[in-house]
């Protein structure tokens, strides 16, 4: 039971095309995903209809956040987009025991997925409180993260005993880089050289760009190839982990 894949996404401000991409390959094999979720678009109307998906929420807290310049109202900016919302990934993992504290006390988030556990066997969740009375936040850490991944110097394969040593395997893309089955962070520096917004990239930009080989793409349908047999959303993991622990 512990020894799963979970597949995560943050949209990071993607154009919708590029999440209706990698939601397409999901929906099509039947693999359940958890999104994180960065601005208000049409597509996010269909992630939160698609019953494989989970919607989470992806706050920026960082110093010139469009989601606002104090840590409640960036909570509030985010949780407006997805009422309800359990779970949550900052951006750029940005973390703090009183972000945390926040987050669990007063926005009833029950899941953190902020910390970066690379290439981590023996991964399990765990959970702390802030409080003597105060509710409890598990946190789920992912072992995989596509840009920073691109550090690595490995190759983009499932095959390697990273990935089969014992323990929880979340895996962490980027539609962006899902896109450029990027395999190199210059792949996305020359898309960035472009100055265009991320918000207008089209298609036809990212196509002159695409990494023909192995990479961030190829990877993410290897993994929903492995997870066609049964997956689950973190929320979904989180309720099967309670019941055992
Ligand atoms: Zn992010």
């Amino acid at each position: 039971m512990l020894n799963r894949f979970l597949l995560t996404l943050d949209i990071d401000w993607a154009p919708d095309w590029m999440v209706t991409e990698a939601a397409d390959l999901l929906v099509r094999a039947g693999v359940r995903a958890t999104w994180f979720v960065t601005h208000r678009s049409p597509v996010l109307t269909e992630l939160l209809s698609e019953p494989l998906f989970e919607v989470g929420v992806h706050p920026n807290f960082l110093p010139g956040s469009s989601h606002g310049s104090e840590p409640a109202s960036v909570m509030q900016h985010v949780l407006d987009m997805v009422p309800g919302a359990r779970t949550v990934r900052t951006h750029s993992l940005f973390q703090s025991e009183r972000h945390s504290q926040m987050m669990a006390e007063d926005f009833g988030i029950r899941t953190d997925c902020s910390l970066l556990l690379m290439d981590s066997a023996h991964v399990a969740p765990h959970r702390v409180r802030f409080s003597s009375q105060g509710p409890w936040l598990t946190r789920v850490p992912h072992v995989f993260q596509d840009n920073m991944f691109m550090f690595s110097g490995r190759r983009w394969s499932l095959d390697h005993s990273a990935f089969s040593s014992p323990g929880l395997k979340v895996f962490d893309f980027h539609p962006v880089h899902l896109a450029l089955n990027a395999h190199a962070f210059d792949v996305y520096e020359q898309l960035r050289c472009t100055g265009k917004p991320l918000a207008d990239v089209t298609r036809a930009d990212v196509q002159a760009l695409r990494n023909p080989g192995a990479g961030a793409a190829t990877l993410f349908r290897s993994l929903i190839d492995r997870m066609r047999d049964g997956s689950f959303t973190i929320d979904q993991y989180v309720d099967l982990w309670e019941a055992e622990s």
